[in-house]
């Protein structure tokens, strides 16, 4: 490896929207200087309007001192021109999620930047090797998908394409590092490992919602379980619109009317969570506190019987074992994909980005205190009540149940060391 890692210090972020704006906070609280630059004059003024006030509000809460403050915010320059970026150690590109543009955004950079310049895209959904075969050096790309807010949230998921180097993927890691955060290194596949699990557990929550089980309900439940915020809950703050866009361009959906079908009518009928005052619940203005909202229980009434989905009484462990059980058996067929090299990589993730409750050690720690013949026999069980199409068991559970092992054994096996 001829790059030293510690030399990276210039960052260029493309894209001065929500996540160009707090991954600029943290790259210039962390001492690196940065560009920020988008086509849209409006969007860098906002961005250092957001970037005044994340600094000011660390301030407040005692995280900064005033002059830290005032160093940081002097470290970044904001322009609409892309050959500014042309000094800069690393980029990070944060437009909009669309491979098209982002393609666009990466033949400009392998254009302009510096041929030893890191190329890294914020991308949360898209293929990273695809956006790679847009520059002539897709070894020196690479995912970087920081978390929202950026500059709050510590996890960021580093994608391996198969063609990124060894180098580049230790220059992101440092980079990380430098500004506070906790990088793990996963492989290129939907959704990496957060966001693959992350709709395995929602697509529970929105056929309970079909079931008659109320939004504020399952929340409940699950924030009980000790997760930082509910299902639905989270997708009001986060926006139902972002995961609607991702839906649209998928090809590989399942064929079930029922998949994300309460998400699907509710952004059509323009509630689009926080963003919009109203999601799945109903917000004041100004406030974040949800209020439910019984036109969104006439909705999904309305949808259930017009799919001949009957309500049921459903347990409070029901609801726990179907949103957890679908998010650990979606962590095993990542560890069998080897989109995740570790069953801890996967709980650092849920337990950094999600909001598991680091008391149960992440959710494959916790399937592992519950035994792993529990939890298949929970997804059997599931299996004859709801139907195989969402519950077979991963193989690699069905494996180590039947050895009476655990994914931390597993682990040990195959690296000579326990990682817990
Ligand atoms: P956003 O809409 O807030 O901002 C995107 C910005 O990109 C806009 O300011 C736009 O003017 C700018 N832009 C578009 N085309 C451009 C171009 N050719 N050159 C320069 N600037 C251009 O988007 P966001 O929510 O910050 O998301 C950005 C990326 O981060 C997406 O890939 C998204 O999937 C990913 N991401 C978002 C979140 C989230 O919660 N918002 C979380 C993780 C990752």
């Amino acid at each position: 490896m001829s790059v030293s890692t510690a030399e990276d210090r210039h960052i260029g972020i493309v894209g001065a929207g929500t996540m160009g704006a707090g991954i600029a906070t943290s790259c210039i609280t962390g001492g690196l200087p940065v560009t920020l630059v988008d086509s849209q004059s409006a969007a860098l003024m906002s961005a250092l309007q957001r970037i005044r006030d994340a600094l000011a509000a660390a301030v407040s809460k005692g995280r900064l001192t005033a002059e830290a403050s005032a160093a940081a915010q002097a470290r970044v320059a904001v322009t609409s021109d892309m050959a500014a970026l042309g000094s800069a150690d690393v980029v990070i590109e944060a437009v909009f999620e669309s491979l098209q543009l982002k393609q666009d955004v990466f033949g400009e950079l392998d254009a302009r930047c510096r041929p030893d310049a890191l190329l890294a895209t914020n991308t949360s959904t898209l293929d990273v090797a695809a956006i790679a075969s847009a520059t002539t050096r897709p070894q020196d790309v690479i995912g970087m998908h920081f978390f929202s807010p950026a500059n709050i949230m510590r996890l960021v998921e580093i994608v391996r394409a198969p063609q990124t180097s060894s180098t580049s993927v230790a220059r992101a890691l440092a980079l990380t590092q430098r500004i506070g955060k906790t990088g793990v290194v996963v492989g290129n596949g939907f959704g990496f490992v957060g966001n693959r699990m992350l709709y395995a557990y929602g697509r529970e929550n929105q056929l309970l919602l079909l079931e008659g089980v109320a939004a504020s309900r399952i929340d409940a439940v699950l924030e009980d379980f000790g997760m930082a915020m509910g299902p639905n809950a989270v997708g009001d703050l986060a926006g139902l619109d972002v995961g609607y866009r991702v839906r649209r361009e998928r090809k590989d959906l399942p064929d079930d009317p029922r998949y994300y079908r309460v998400a699907d009518l509710l952004v059509e009928s323009g509630r689009l969570g926080q963003k919009s005052g109203r999601g799945m619940y109903r917000y004041e203005p100004g406030s974040r506190a949800r209020h439910a909202d019984p036109e969104v229980d006439a909705i999904i009434r309305a949808e259930a019987q017009r799919l001949n989905i009957a309500p049921r009484a459903v347990s409070d462990a029901e609801i726990i074992e179907r949103c957890i059980f679908a998010l650990i058996n979606e962590g095993a067929a990542i560890l069998a994909d080897g989109i995740a090299a570790a069953p801890l990589d996967i709980d650092v993730i849920w337990c950094n980005g999600y909001g598991f409750p680091r008391a149960r050690g992440g959710p494959m720690a916790y399937a592992d205190t519950l035994g792993l013949g529990a939890v298949y026999d929970g997804i059997r069980r599931m299996a004859i009540e709801h139907g195989a199409r969402y519950w077979s068991a991963a193989p690699l559970i069905a494996e180590l149940a039947a050895q009476k092992s655990t994914f931390a054994a597993w682990q040990a096996a195959r690296t000579g060391h326990s990682a817990r």
